[in-house]
């Protein structure tokens, strides 16, 4: 059983082999992996629990009730940056979109070669990947749940000779109702609030819920305990305590948290890497303007790609939102504001994401917030940024649109192919740009050598014996695509590390 706030009467002293923070996409799978091979795990995740029957489509409650701030999380820089994060039960796998790509190939090479990754052989990786989707049920999305814009996209490609295809999503039974990003109402996606969690909770986990962890306890190199602190969701509230005595700590508080925890403490950072080489895969958003009725609404809201951009570091993905959320980030007020509200139906949507080359940085939390992040976009990223919403608007425009909206404030609206070119030939500038962004890694990067790295390739860090690092912290660089399948694929490879190590502890 889950224990939230409403459960705690008491302070709590804990004995575990394994004490594992957060539950997202990694710290679950370590949690459930580890479980399954009969050590004693304790889990603690800040956020509230909760399942599919507490989801109500509405993206206002649902931002307040499972993104940390409400999703108003931003890095500082120009332009400043959206990061938006899942706080609860589930992590932030319960509010994404349940796209699937494992770890590119050239990716692992580029790791190998240049970031001391060596050691690291993809074909050795197959079996985690393979394992993981296996537990989430990756499978290819089929037409029929793909919607509206799905088939515009798909035309206005097939027009300029660029395929467009279906992603992979980690559901079962998954009827396209289009709102991952709040909540699966049908309880289709395999977060691991639904997947890996109750596997880990049946197996005798012991895992509970508002949860806060403040300290690590740290003793001749080794890890000794966590100390954290129940919090009442609703008020704020602080009551009671938690200490779990464990021999191994997994830190998955995510790529944003993590680094900012260990830098407050000043722990496990003789590299002083900790913090350092945030990359967040930058996106824009092109919005058209058709003539015919989308319905953009009805559909899977991340179903189809383009992939064909992808060597020059350019990926498009779909991604379709509320009306609310979609009509406030458009140009215009007033009348024209409400005519795009009006003529929601008509609008479609496709996301472009970059692989970046810029480096942001995660300082330590002030004032009781638990980081701060820095994130200024670099030129080279910002061409890649332009370059990939002209794609778009040119396949918007080849499917008929009327209109296109760029995300760029020095050229937001195209009434023509001719408005198009001169988008592709002016000099834009990084803070042009609305840039939010969903998949922060690299700030405890991995490596094999404790001068240039936080942890090694177990994912264990190089100075304190027993702490290992399991969630978007480790990547020394951008995957190109989403990162869920790989940070699940090496906190399972981690896992039977610590499950075959942990006598050593
Ligand atoms: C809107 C959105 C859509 C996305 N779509 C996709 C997608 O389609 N495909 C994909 O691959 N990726 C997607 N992602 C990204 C992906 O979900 C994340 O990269 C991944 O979940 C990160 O895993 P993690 O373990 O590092 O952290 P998280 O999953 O964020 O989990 C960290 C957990 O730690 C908890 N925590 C933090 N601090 C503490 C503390 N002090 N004490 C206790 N608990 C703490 C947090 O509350 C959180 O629950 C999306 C992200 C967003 C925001
Ligand atoms: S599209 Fe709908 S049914 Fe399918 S996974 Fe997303 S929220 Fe669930």
């Amino acid at each position: 059983m889950i224990k939230e706030f409403k459960d705690i009467s008491k302070n709590i002293v804990e004995e575990a082999d394994v004490c594992v923070i957060g539950t997202g996409a990694g710290g679950a799978v370590v949690a459930k992996e580890l479980a399954e091979k009969g050590l004693s795990i304790v889990a603690l995740e800040e956020g509230s629990y909760f399942t599919y029957k507490n989801f109500n489509q509405d993206p206002g409650d649902m931002m307040a009730m499972m993104y940390r701030d409400s999703g108003t999380t931003v890095a500082l820089g120009l332009p400043p940056a959206s990061i938006t994060m899942g706080k609860c039960i589930g992590g932030t796998t319960t509010i994404n979109s349940a796209t699937c790509f494992r770890t590119p190939q050239k990716v692992i090479e580029q790791w190998k070669k240049e970031y001391d990754c060596s050691g690291l052989e993809y074909d050795e990786l197959i079996p985690w990947f393979e394992k993981v989707e296996k537990e989430i049920n990756v499978v290819e999305l089929t037409e029929d749940v793909l919607g509206g814009v799905y088939q515009i996209v798909k035309r206005g490609a097939k027009e300029l000779g660029i395929e467009a295809k279906p992603l992979k999503h980690n559901v079962k039974g998954c009827e396209g109702a289009g709102v991952c990003q709040w909540g699966c109402i049908k309880g289709a996606k395999q977060s691991t609030e639904i997947s890996y969690i109750p596997k880990a909770d049946k197996l005798g986990a012991r895992i509970y819920a508002n949860c806060l962890v403040r300290r690590l306890d740290v003793e001749s190199g080794k890890v000794r305990a966590v100390h954290g602190v129940f919090i009442d969701s609703k008020t704020g509230k602080r009551r009671h305590s938690i200490t779990v005595k464990a021999r191994v700590v997994c830190l998955a508080m995510s790529s944003m948290i993590t680094p900012a925890f260990l830098l407050k403490q000043r722990l496990a950072n003789t590299s002083g890497w900790v913090g350092k080489g945030l990359t967040i895969h930058p996106c824009g958003r092109v919005v058209a303007e058709m003539e015919e009725e989308v319905n953009g609404h009805y559909g899977v809201s991340q179903g189809g790609q383009i992939d064909a951009f992808k060597d020059e570091d350019i990926m498009l993905e779909g991604i379709f939102i509320p009306p609310g959320i979609m009509t406030m980030a458009l140009p215009g007020v007033g009348e024209e504001h409400k005519y795009l509200a009006k003529h929601y139906k008509n609008l479609a949507a496709f996301g472009v994401m970059i692989c970046d080359t810029t480096r942001g940085r995660i300082f330590p939390g002030l004032l009781g917030y638990p980081y701060i992040a820095w994130y200024s976009m670099n030129q080279a990223d910002t061409d890649k940024l332009q370059k990939g919403i002209s794609i778009v608007a040119d396949i918007f425009f080849a499917a008929g649109a009327k209109r296109v909206f760029t995300g760029c404030y020095a050229m937001p609206i195209l009434k023509s192919k001719e408005d198009l070119n001169t988008f592709k030939t002016m000099k834009t500038k990084p803070w042009h740009y609305e840039v939010t962004a969903f998949h922060p890694l690299g700030t405890c990067r991995m490596g094999n050598d404790p001068r240039r790295s936080v942890i090694n390739l177990n994912l264990e860090s190089h100075d304190i014996k027993g702490l290992f690092i399991p969630d978007g912290s480790p990547f020394p660089t951008s995957l190109g695509v989403n990162p869920q399948i790989t940070i699940m694929a090496f906190a399972t490879r981690a896992a039977d590390y610590i499950a075959e190590n942990i006598t050593r502890y």
